[in-house]
C-alpha cells in the first residue's frame, strides 16, 4: 500500500498489510511460537533493540502487526501493542507509568471491570487511584498530587453514558505535565479521533465494535507519540529499568524510536514478563472486523439513535440516555465532537422501576440477555445486578448508576424489528 493520505475507509481495509511473498490477498495468519534468527550476532542485535525483528509471539507476531499498525494509523497515532484483553490493555498501560507510591486520577463513571481493578486491585500494589466526577474538568485539576502519573477516562462512560470533554480534561493533564489515557472503546476510531482531541494514550477494547460480532476477546494499546517522558513526573521512564539492561526509556532511545517510548515499553516489560498476548487467530479476526468498521458504525449510531427516540416518546418509560438526543445533557459537548454518530449504546429505567426492568430483561424477543457491548446483534443487560454489582450502593449512585437501568446495545437488525421487540415487553409492565 502506498504512502497516500487515505480517508479512513480505505485505511480500515488495507492499512498494515504488506502483501506477501505468497501473494495472498487476504492477511495470513502466522501461527507460529517462534521464529529463526539468522545467525548469534542477528540474535543478538534482536535482543538489544539494535534491530527489529520477530523473536517469539508472546512479543509479536506478523498477523498480530497488521492489526497493531491498521488501528495505529486509524486512531491516528505512533505504534499500538495489541493484549489478550482490553482489561490487560489496561492494566499493562498503567503500570508502565506507575509503580507502588504512585497515584492515577480517574473519572469515576467507568466500565465495571476497569473500576473493580483500579478501586480494589491497583491500590493493593501501592498505586493509589483517586475518582473523580468527569463533567467538570477542573475535578481532575484539583485531585493532582506531586505523585500523580496520568489522568483517565472514557470517551462514553459507563452506565448513563455520559461523554466526557476529553478536549477540556487533556488540556488540564498537560499543564501538569501529565499524559492522558483514553478508553475510547465506546466511540471507537470511526466516531472519534482521540488522539486529535489531545489524548495521549488511546485504548480500545477489540471485543467490542472493532471486532464487531462477539467472536473474541482483545484489546490494543495506541500510543500517540508525542508525550514528553522526560518532563520531570517520570521516574519509571528517567531512571535505568533494571527490566532492561538498565535502559533509561525516556533519555536514551535513537531517534526513530523515542517518540514510541511507552508503547515500547509496555511490549518489553509487561507484555514480554507478565505474557497477556493475544492470539494471532484473534489477531485475524479483529482484522476482519476492522475491515468493515465505518460501515457498521454508522448503522449501529443509527439504529441506537432510531430506538432512544422510540423510546424518548413512550409513555411507560421514564427516562431515557443517548449522548445523541438534543435533550440529552451530554449532547451539546457530544455533537461538537461527534460528526459520524453518537454510538451503539443506549440506557433507560421504565415507569415501575426495579421490577419492571427484571420483567423486561427476562421477557424480551430478540435483544440477547449477556454482559457484552459492541455485537452485531442486539444485547441487553442489568448492570446494577451484573457488570457494576461490585461496586457499593454508594459508588453506584455516585457514578450515576441506578437500580431501574436497562442498557441496550444496539446492533444492526431492521430498526423496526427492535422497536417491535421493545413495545411489545413495555405493553406488559
Ligand atoms: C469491554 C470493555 C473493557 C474491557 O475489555 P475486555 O476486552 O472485555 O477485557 C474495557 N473498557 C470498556 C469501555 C469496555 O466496554
Amino acid at each position: 500500500m502506498s504512502k497516500k493520505p487515505y480517508q479512513f475507509e480505505t485505511l480500515a481495509l488495507h492499512a498494515g498489510q504488506a502483501v506477501d511473498a505468497t501473494q495472498s490477498r487476504g492477511v495470513p495468519v502466522y501461527r507460529t511460537s517462534s521464529y529463526l534468527f539468522k545467525n548469534t550476532e542477528h540474535a543478538a542485535n534482536l535482543f538489544a533493540l539494535k534491530e527489529l525483528g520477530n523473536i517469539y509471539t508472546r512479543l509479536m507476531n506478523p498477523t498480530t502487526d497488521v492489526l497493531e499498525q491498521r488501528v495505529t494509523q486509524l486512531e491516528g497515532g505512533a505504534a499500538s501493542v495489541a493484549l489478550a484483553s482490553g482489561t490487560s490493555a489496561i492494566f499493562y498501560t498503567v503500570i508502565t507509568l506507575a509503580e507502588a507510591g504512585d497515584n492515577i486520577v480517574s473519572a469515576n463513571n467507568l466500565y465495571g471491570g476497569t473500576y473493580t481493578q483500579f478501586d480494589a486491585i491497583l491500590p493493593k500494589l501501592g498505586i493509589d487511584v483517586t475518582f473523580v466526577d468527569p463533567k467538570d474538568p477542573a475535578n481532575f485539576e484539583k485531585a493532582i498530587n506531586e505523585k500523580t502519573r496520568a489522568l483517565y477516562i472514557e470517551t462514553i462512560g459507563n452506565p448513563v453514558l455520559d461523554y466526557t470533554d476529553v478536549k477540556a480534561i487533556a488540556e488540564v493533564a498537560h499543564r501538569n505535565c501529565l499524559p492522558l489515557i483514553v478508553d475510547a472503546t465506546f466511540t471507537t476510531p470511526y466516531l472519534l479521533k482521540t488522539i486529535e482531541l489531545g489524548a495521549d494514550i488511546v485504548i480500545n477494547s477489540l471485543t467490542k465494535w472493532l471486532g464487531g460480532h462477539g467472536a473474541g476477546i482483545g484489546g490494543i494499546i495506541t500510543d500517540a507519540g508525542r508525550f514528553d517522558w522526560k518532563a520531570g513526573r517520570h521516574p519509571l521512564f528517567t531512571q535505568p529499568d533494571a527490566n532492561y539492561h538498565g535502559l533509561c526509556w525516556g533519555i536514551d532511545l535513537p531517534e526513530p524510536l523515542a517518540p514510541i517510548a511507552f508503547a515500547l515499553r509496555v511490549r518489553t516489560v509487561p507484555l514480554r514478563n507478565l505474557g497477556a498476548c493475544i492470539s494471532p487467530d484473534n489477531s485475524w479476526l479483529f482484522i476482519q472486523g476492522i475491515e468493515t468498521l465505518p460501515v457498521r458504525m454508522a448503522r449501529h449510531s443509527e439504529n441506537a439513535l432510531k430506538v432512544a427516540e422510540h423510546l424518548k416518546a413512550h409513555p411507560k418509560v421514564a427516562w431515557v440516555r443517548y449522548p445523541g438526543l438534543k435533550d440529552d445533557p451530554s449532547y451539546p459537548i457530544a455533537s461538537r465532537d461527534l460528526k459520524h454518530g453518537f454510538g451503539g449504546m443506549v440506557v433507560f429505567g421504565v415507569k415501575g422501576g426495579y421490577d419492571a426492568a427484571v420483567k423486561i430483561i427476562d421477557t424480551i424477543d430478540l435483544f440477547s440477555h449477556l454482559a457484552n457491548v459492541g455485537d452485531a446483534k442486539s444485547l441487553i443487560l442489568h448492570p446494577a445486578s451484573t457488570s457494576h454489582s461490585q461496586m457499593t450502593k454508594e459508588q453506584q449512585a455516585q457514578s450515576g448508576l441506578t437500580s431501574d437501568l436497562i442498557r441496550l446495545s444496539v446492533g444492526m437488525e431492521h430498526p423496526d424489528d427492535l422497536i417491535t421487540a421493545l413495545d411489545e415487553v413495555l405493553a406488559k409492565v
